[in-house]
């Protein structure tokens, strides 16, 4: 006889773990699978202040604070000063503490398994795992992140165009390195055509005691490793980091840059996605914790409002309209034409001070 639950949630990263402590404290009985943790999730971790005042994040989770953007854009050097401030984590420690922050409540039962195999039934899905569990849900809940196994089953898969590689490494260091090495309170960016031909760019995200450094565009895996690892053997900014020993990561991100894809249902009468499954993440910059996090909580409250179809109504209504632009805007942003676009763009999103360099 299989386990049964109201709700199966599979995947605990953030959309899944926020999506998960909504309906546990509303007395919902959930199931959340996920075999990965802890681990850290190949990603920036360059989070916007609202994440930290909505979602309650806890000051020790943040590991720097940031104020300045260092562009490097075609022939120019700017530094952006940004208000109020964005913050880095490290994805170990923030998704681990949110999966707990949901296991405080007894209703969600967290099963450190991966699902293999979705089967739909007349009243619901029965899950299996990789350690030949069956469980009954009567909702499920895609939070699998990008692909997504749970959307093959209950809608298309993202198409391929709209998925952007990443690849990248994170650079173990004292914090004394960081400091002397790297400007206080800053990240970098780079979006020089010598190393990113399509749209993209090369971040540096220098954490508490590590740095974060990848490369986001539509090219191939292949030819982006070797962007980087050029860029890091001969452009000026990567001095600081071919003598450190990396970890290699590679991961996909929706990049949705037609905004018509928007427009396809992301929750029907007893499924929904959320997160970088249902592909919500701004196309210009690749951020998609915010959206992974407010979209759990809006499709736990759809639940809880007895018709999970509201979803679409409420994660249009809260961040929509920055996706559809995103998805819009993003095609130009990145062309030759896109420097002024690009800080028309920034000085819509944040108050900030602009100085040449
Ligand atoms: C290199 C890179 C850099 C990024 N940088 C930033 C950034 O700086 N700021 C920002 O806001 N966003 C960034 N993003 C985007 C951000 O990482 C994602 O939007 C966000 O993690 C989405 O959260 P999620 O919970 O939907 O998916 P994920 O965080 O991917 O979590 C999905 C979870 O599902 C689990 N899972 C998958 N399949 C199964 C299965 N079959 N059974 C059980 N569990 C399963 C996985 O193990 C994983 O833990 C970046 C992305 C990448 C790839």
């Amino acid at each position: 006889m299989p386990n049964i639950f109201e709700v199966g949630i599979v995947g605990a990263g953030v959309a899944g773990s926020s999506c998960a402590q909504v309906l546990g404290r509303a007395g919902v009985k959930v199931a959340i699978f996920d075999n990965s943790h802890p681990r850290e999730k190949p990603c920036g971790g360059l989070i916007e202040d609202r994440v930290v005042d909505e979602f309650d994040i806890p000051a020790e989770l943040l590991e720097n604070e940031i104020r300045w953007v260092l562009a490097d854009r075609f022939k120019f050097r700017v530094k952006l000063f940004f208000k109020p401030s964005m913050f880095l984590i490290s994805r170990e420690n923030f998704d681990y503490y949110l999966l707990q922050r949901a296991l405080e409540n007894k209703n969600v039962a967290f099963f450190d398994e991966k699902v293999s195999q979705v089967i739909k039934k007349e009243n619901g899905w029965i899950l299996k795992t990789s350690k030949d569990r069956w469980v009954k849900v009567k909702v499920l809940v895609g939070a699998d992140g990008c692909p997504s196994l749970v959307r093959k089953h209950v809608s298309r898969p993202i198409p391929p165009q709209f998925l952007a590689t990443t690849v990248g490494y994170s650079f173990p260091c004292s914090s004394k390195y960081v400091e002397k090495a790297f400007a206080k309170n800053t990240v970098e960016a780079y979006y020089s055509h010598e190393y990113v031909q399509k749209g993209g760019f090369i971040w540096i995200f220098p954490k508490r005691t590590s740095i974060n450094v990848g490369i986001g565009s539509i090219e191939t895996g292949k030819k982006l490793k070797q962007s980087l690892d050029k860029f890091i053997l001969l452009h000026s900014a990567g001095k600081r980091l071919k003598f450190l020993e990396g970890h290699f990561f590679t991961h996909l991100v929706p990049a949705i840059w037609m905004d018509d894809f928007f427009d396809v249902p992301c929750s029907g009468g007893n499924w929904a996605l959320i997160g970088d499954a249902a592909g919500h993440v701004n196309a210009i910059g690749g951020a998609g914790i915010y959206y992974a996090l407010k979209g759990g909580i809006l499709c736990g409250l759809a639940f809880l409002d007895g018709d999970l179809n509201l979803f679409e109504r409420y994660w249009r209504k809260e961040y929509g309209d920055e996706l559809y632009h995103g998805a819009k805007a993003v095609l130009t942003f990145y062309s030759n034409l896109g420097f002024f676009l690009w800080l028309k763009y920034i000085f819509e999103s944040f108050s900030c001070q602009l100085r040449f360099c």
